[in-house]
């Protein structure tokens, strides 16, 4: 066990040596290094885990299979709640024709996440994914662990059951939508009845478990503290180092950050919009603490285009997806999309190949 390294520089040196920092290193270098020392340590991580010349991005799209929910966030602009005439469940009409405009310009999956929907039984949501995976030839790359901790309590099954279930039925991975911050004095804040960090961690764990895997997130910028995001980027890495113990398929491909959009929520105007210097900062900081993490996003769909370019020379080596369609952002007035040209120009401009992937970063060969 090493000393507990305090400066930046020499914090950087050794993630650049490849070596392991700890969580206290990566607060130090999150407060205090230089922007460009960021940049240029989460490109020789970035390097080391990917092609060096090539950025990758999806085409999907985002189906919010329904909008009902009840489970009542304070920063989401998103859902309706249960009885509410305005709340909707898709139909089979509808999932046919977004699944056939998806395919149509290349696309392979949907990302599909609901509200937590109280009025659907268990049985929806497995006929749901056989529809969209064997019927319409969908990946899906589907259900926060807030939705499969509901459906586990409607089968009455264990997690890791639940999950080998929707896999049989077609499930091909799952999204880590929901961490918002992994610490319980936030979450306590922002959605107590999400339950603590451990429900969403334990999803995650029965998923790796039954080898699925997975994506991790954070949406920062609301009232944490810095320490807070480091305390939030070490429990999924220590949960990926298990994942990688386990060598059985599961685990996290990969990392996505984004600030949060308190646009039509009760926190606007109380907490201010993370700068593009602070997304940059801290995408850097989790490209080199996840250290077992494969690739990390940009997150251009909330910091916009040129953020999401530069994000790219800070350890992102994807470009995530051309966002065809997209309710729960757009819901808090933030709103981006772009064509597969746009997407390709875009990762050109930044001085990089682009590579279509799928949900699972396979190549897609045209
Ligand atoms: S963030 Fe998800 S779980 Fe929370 S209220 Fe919105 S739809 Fe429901």
């Amino acid at each position: 066990m090493r000393t507990t390294l305090t400066a930046p520089e020499a914090i950087l040196d050794v993630a650049i040596q490849g070596r392991r920092i700890s969580a206290a290193e990566a607060l130090v270098i999150l407060e205090q290094a230089e922007l460009p020392d960021l940049a240029v340590a989460a490109t020789v991580v970035r390097d080391r885990h990917n092609d060096s010349r090539r950025v990758s991005y999806v085409i999907d799209r985002n189906v919010n299979y329904t909008d009902v929910c009840n489970v009542y966030c304070t920063f989401c602009a998103f859902y309706h709640k249960p009885g509410d005439s305005r709340g909707y469940v898709l139909t089979r009409e509808q999932l046919q024709q977004k699944a056939e405009e998806t395919k149509a310009i290349g696309g392979t999956g949907f990302l599909l996440q609901g509200g937590v929907n109280p009025d659907l039984p268990w049985s929806y949501y497995l006929d749901l994914v056989r529809y969209l995976h064997r019927d319409l030839g969908i990946w899906v790359h589907g259900f926060s662990p807030v939705e499969i901790q509901m459906m586990a309590k409607l089968s009455c099954q264990s997690l890791r059951t639940t999950i080998a279930d929707l896999r049989e039925a077609g499930l091909g991975s799952i999204p880590g939508g929901g961490a918002e911050i992994l610490v319980d004095r936030i979450r306590r804040k922002i959605s107590p009845l999400k339950g603590g960090r451990e429900k969403w961690l334990e999803v995650m764990e029965a998923a790796h478990e039954e080898g699925v895997k997975t994506t991790g997130t954070m949406m920062f910028g609301i009232t944490e503290t810095l320490a807070e995001r480091i305390e939030h980027l070490e429990v999924l890495r220590d949960q990926q180092d298990r994942a990688l113990v386990r060598n059985n398929g599961g685990g996290y491909t990969a990392f996505v950050a984004w600030p949060f959009q308190s646009g039509h929520t009760p926190w606007e105007g109380k907490v201010p919009k993370p700068t593009d210097v602070e997304y940059l900062r801290t995408i850097a900081v989790a490209r080199i603490f996840l250290d077992n993490f494969a690739h990390i996003q940009s997150s251009w769909v909330t910091m916009g285009r040129k953020t999401g370019q530069l994000a790219l020379h800070y350890g992102c080596d994807d470009m995530g997806s051309l966002m065809l369609e997209e309710n729960v952002v757009s819901a808090a007035g933030t709103c981006y999309s772009v064509n597969n040209d746009e997407m390709t120009r875009m990762i050109r401009a930044a001085g990089y190949e682009p590579w279509q992937r799928d949900n699972i970063y396979g190549e897609v060969l045209s």
